[in-house]
């Protein structure tokens, strides 16, 4: 019997679809059929395949409103916000669309010493790609991957979070609609079960998204088959504010990207260390620009429900440990009730310190708790005093301090006076160290990911090895070698 998923949207509680469940047992069908696909996709050459990778960006851009429609039917996203995550899409659609046979195109091997022999490094798709996404950005995230897997020839089995399913559905009817052949985007649809029988499965390699501790067991999944896996995991991001920075401009932005989609971003200021000569400067305007926001109040509200109820508990439990601890909370605290879905206020907190989960875990709640620190110093010891490393960012008014400030943090991007604006380059990498991944998405290593690096090397003349002697039966004493050797090298300083 057919089971289903029937998401509801958090802010009217109504039933916003329902999609099949695809069971555990029948992932292995929808990669046999995107193998098949992909013996088509894969051969195309990139100049092949570009109109294909065009025509879905151009559909995407024609379709913004629908998507925006979906989406906000089981999120209850703000409208602008969807628009805005929609938009970031089509940032990575349009580059890869037009640059994918640049970005691989074969590389040449250094010809020196060996100029007998050339050699090059080509790029030949994966295969089958899995694509495992979270629910917080259900279009962009899992469409991130899949562009990057499409422009490498792969072809893609998506399993998007199933709070998000129909977001998810989505792509794959756009990309059926964008003229895109059969079975090249599929979607399956499920919980971690589903998930982890496409890790199981056939797949050539596995994109996911979501938390570290899901990430782990997929790693472990896919170390077991030798199979390649891009991990994009949760963040615990700092924001450092030096003295000399703009301090009204700095405390918006902790306030903004510390409660943007109600927190729910993995990229979200979730710490922020304020040197001690600013701070109180900076805290007065922190509590004026988070005071300004509005919860729950129809379409000009600031900040949204929370989509996954469940994270209610985690963010009352960083709370409420901080606060036993001494933390105090200057602005909100508290979550509200409505008559459907649930919200928790935008919050401003202080007196925090590293024995708090509060600033240690992941927290994915409108929360900015914020730290004076003594100096620079302190600020990037406690930034990089985390078992976290996704983004961050340092606030300075000394762009070229900031940059050498920003080298030290331990993170896979960070921004001098921004946040999560990285997201916009996609000619540029971005990913997270330690507990936040091994990724690597965007810029040419995102689409090289899905690549498998091949070299070649061919003799212009007779076989190298012969004209060096390194042919049987054995030609040159011992010391020729050593000989050839300072020959190559011994010149060299
Ligand atoms: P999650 O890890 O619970 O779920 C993510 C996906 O994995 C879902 O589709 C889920 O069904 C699937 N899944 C669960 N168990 C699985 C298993 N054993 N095998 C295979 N698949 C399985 O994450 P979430 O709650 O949906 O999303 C929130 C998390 O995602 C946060 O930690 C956030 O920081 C992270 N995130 C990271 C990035 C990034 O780029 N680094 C971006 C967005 C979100």
């Amino acid at each position: 019997m057919t089971r289903w998923l029937t998401p509801h949207n958090p802010l009217t509680g109504d039933q916003a679809g329902s999609v099949p469940i695809t069971e555990p047992d029948h992932v292995a069908d929808a990669v046999a059929r995107s193998r098949t696909a992909f013996t088509t996709w894969g051969a195309m050459s990139h100049a092949e395949r570009a109109p294909y990778l065009r025509g879905f960006a151009k559909h995407v851009l024609r379709s913004m409103d629908r998507i925006a429609d979906v989406m906000i039917s089981e999120t209850g996203k703000h409208r602008s916000d969807v628009h805005a995550e929609v938009l970031a899409a089509l940032t990575v659609l349009d580059f890869y669309a037009h640059n994918a046979a640049r970005l691989l195109r074969p590389k040449r091997g250094a010809l020196w010493p060996f100029l007998t022999t050339e050699g090059w490094t080509e790029y030949h798709p994966r295969g089958v790609a899995g694509i495992i996404s979270p629910w917080n950005y259900p279009f962009f995230l899992p469409l991130l991957s899949v562009i990057e897997a499409l422009a490498a020839g792969c072809t893609v089995v998506i399993k998007p979070s199933e709070i998000t399913p129909l977001t998810g559905q989505l792509i794959q009817d756009l990309a059926a609609e964008a003229g895109i052949p059969d079975n090249v985007v599929q979607v399956i649809h499920g919980d971690g079960a589903t998930g982890a029988a496409l890790v199981d499965a056939e797949t050539d390699i596995i994109a996911f998204t979501g938390s570290t501790a899901v990430g782990k067991k997929i790693g472990a999944a896919a170390a077991a088959r030798l199979k390649p896996v891009i991990l994009e995991l949760g963040g615990k991001d700092a924001q450092i504010v030096l003295a000399d920075a703009n301090i009204k401009q700095a405390a918006r932005g902790a306030v903004s990207f510390g409660v943007f989609n109600a927190g729910q971003m993995c990229v979200g200021i979730e710490r922020v260390y304020v040197v001690s000569e600013i701070y109180d400067e900076f805290m007065t305007e922190a509590e004026k620009a988070i005071r300004k926001l509005t919860v729950a109040t129809g379409d000009r509200t600031d900040i949204g429900p929370l989509i996954n109820p469940a994270q209610i508990d985690i963010i009352e439990d960083h709370v409420a440990d901080a606060v036993d601890q001494g933390a105090r909370i200057l602005c909100g605290g508290s979550r509200v009730e409505t008559e459907h879905g649930i919200y928790f206020q935008p919050t401003l907190m202080t007196d925090v310190t590293h024995s708090m989960k509060l600033m240690t875990e992941e927290t994915f709640g409108p929360i900015v708790p914020v730290m004076r620190v003594a100096d620079e110093a302190e600020g990037l010891e406690k930034a990089n005093d985390s078992r976290y490393g996704l983004h961050g960012s340092v606030w300075t008014g000394n762009r070229r301090h900031g940059a050498a400030v920003a080298a030290r943090m331990k993170t896979g991007s960070v921004a001098v006076n921004d946040h999560v604006i990285n997201f916009f380059f996609p000619s540029l990498i971005l990913g997270g160290i330690g507990d936040s991944g091994n990724g690597g998405q965007m810029g040419s290593e995102g689409i090289k990911a899905f690549a498998i690096p091949r070299t070649i090397t061919s003799a212009r003349f007779k076989p190298t090895t012969r004209l060096l002697g390194a042919w049987l039966p054995r030609g040159p004493r011992p010391r020729y070698w050593t000989r050839l050797a300072r020959v190559l090298f011994g010149w060299r300083r």
